[in-house]
């Protein structure tokens, strides 16, 4: 058996204001053919599980590249199509295969195109043919268009978000496909619009239950694989929405009934589904309440996993003002403090401007004394996989009791190392700010006393139906009524 396999990844807010480029790329990852490092990434699942399978079953594994940036605004028309003709080209010189199995985001948008995966699917389905196998593994947060359906034999999501089953769903995707070469299933798809755009949050009810009776009905005689495609909000593009995906052994009508089935049960659960909105001010209060720290507030709406600049300071000028402390923050992105920090060097006092620097969704500076407290050169932090995550250099700078660490690379707050490797101890705090709208969760929670979700201001603002949405399909709810 010959394998192909592959990446391009990002998520796409259109809202943001933060550019992706070719640069976007080469600070999260770009590795060309034949260089991707021994451990799968976040964006690489289907690699890892081909390598290991065909180490398992002695196949024969071609490398395309593998590239992923950090979620941002939309890619540029020439960094989109420079690396997805790499990619192609990847793939032309590895043919004939037998499969071809992608990892893709689903919601990444370019000058011009409004649905790159399904670009991407199409192009790969007519250098290959129709009886080539062709799969993906997608995030959930994506828009699961038409095309991306008809172009793949097999797409198969996360099931968790957090998303820490990257690995698993590429095994299943694998093994899929391996499957179908061998002449063993034939997959049909059903997919179902529910007519909504909700939050799916695995870690509570009633989303947790549901995520497990998935599971339990994929082995249905008959069912192969059942996705729910949570949709990306903050993607202003036609196919934007919550849908469920069900693929079947040859049965169209299984397939969509079951779809069905399930679209109605999540209808039925969503007014659940909507995430308090607690404004700052409220989260504050609410976590002053508890009697033991730290209480983890997630700072959703400026986390630049969705797309968010990372540097918005609207929670931080709050702390300040309330005067509450011991409290830290992370990651804010300021490669221009950092450098002045390294600068002025550590236990240094300084005035620094510190944040909201990249538009009026980050709010304004602030300008205050701050002690240099450590200092770390080109850190690597811990994604969710365990794979490391370049953050540039970091520095952690200090006032008012107020610990933030600032990094020159964009990131979400994904593990505690974030702050323990910059010497901020997290149970000492009264309060946590994470910027992450829920990936924090699986290493935050088990170190916190209350987690609170708030409601700040942001380019991934948690009430999406304040954005000016111009090219999604209406109505959706809750968008409208
Ligand atoms: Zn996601």
């Amino acid at each position: 058996m010959r394998v192909f396999t592959g990446s391009l990844c990002t998520e796409t807010n259109t809202f943001s204001p933060v550019p992706t480029g070719l640069a976007a790329f080469r600070d999260r990852g770009y590795y060309p053919a034949g260089t991707h490092p021994p451990q799968a990434l976040f964006y690489s699942g289907p690699l890892g599980a081909a390598r290991q399978r065909g180490a398992e079953l002695g196949w024969t594994v071609i490398e395309g590249m593998v590239a992923g940036a950090q979620p941002g605004g939309p890619t540029s028309r020439a960094a989109y199509e420079l690396l997805r003709d790499e990619l192609l080209a990847d793939l032309q010189r590895a043919l004939p295969v037998d499969m071809v199995v992608l990892a893709l985001h689903g919601a990444m948008v370019a000058d011009g195109y409004p649905d790159c995966e399904g670009d991407i699917l199409r192009r790969v389905r007519s250098l290959v043919g129709p009886d080539v196998v062709v799969g993906a593994e997608l995030d959930p947060h994506c828009h699961l268009s038409e095309t991306m359906v008809e172009q793949a034999d097999l797409l198969i999501l996360f099931k968790e978000y957090p998303h820490t089953d990257v690995a698993e769903r590429a095994l299943e995707l694998v093994d899929l496909c391996a499957a179908q070469v061998r002449g063993e299933i034939r997959p049909v798809a059903g997919v179902v619009d529910t007519g909504m755009i909700v939050p799916l949050h695995t870690t509570r009810e009633p989303v947790r239950g549901f995520v497990d009776r998935l599971q339990q009905l994929e082995q249905t005689p008959g069912l192969l694989s059942i996705s729910v495609a949570h949709g990306f909000p903050w993607g202003d593009v036609p196919d934007m929405g919550t849908k469920l995906l069900v693929y079947s052994d040859g049965d169209a009508a299984l397939a969509t009934a079951q779809a069905r089935r399930l679209a109605d049960e999540l209808i039925a659960m969503r007014a659940q589904l909507q995430p308090a909105l607690i404004d700052i001010d409220t989260a504050l209060d609410q976590a002053l309440q508890q009697p033991t720290g730290p209480v983890v507030l997630a700072d959703g709406a400026d986390n630049p996993g969705g797309g968010g600049a990372g540097d918005s300071t609207f929670i931080l000028a709050r702390l300040l003002e309330r005067r509450i402390a011991p409290a830290a923050l992370g990651p804010l992105w300021d490669p221009v403090a950092v450098r002045f920090a390294f600068e002025a060097g550590l236990g240094a006092r300084l005035t620094l401007r510190v944040g909201g620097k990249t538009g009026p969704m980050s709010g304004v500076p602030i300008d205050a004394v701050w002690t240099v407290t450590a200092l770390a050169g080109d850190l690597e932090v811990e994604a969710l996989t365990g794979a490391p995550i370049a953050l540039g250099d970091c520095v952690c700078v200090e006032t008012q009791g107020i610990s933030v660490v600032l990094t020159s690379l964009r990131n979400q707050a994904l593990r505690t190392d974030l702050f323990s490797k910059l010497g901020v101890d997290l149970s000492a705090q009264q309060l946590v700010v994470v910027k992450s709208s829920q990936h924090f969760h699986a290493a935050f929670a088990p170190i916190a006393s209350a987690v609170i979700y708030v409601d700040a201001p942001g380019s991934v603002i948690a009430d999406y139906r304040t954005l000016p949405y111009v090219h999604v399909q209406r109505p959706r709810w809750p968008l409208d009524a």
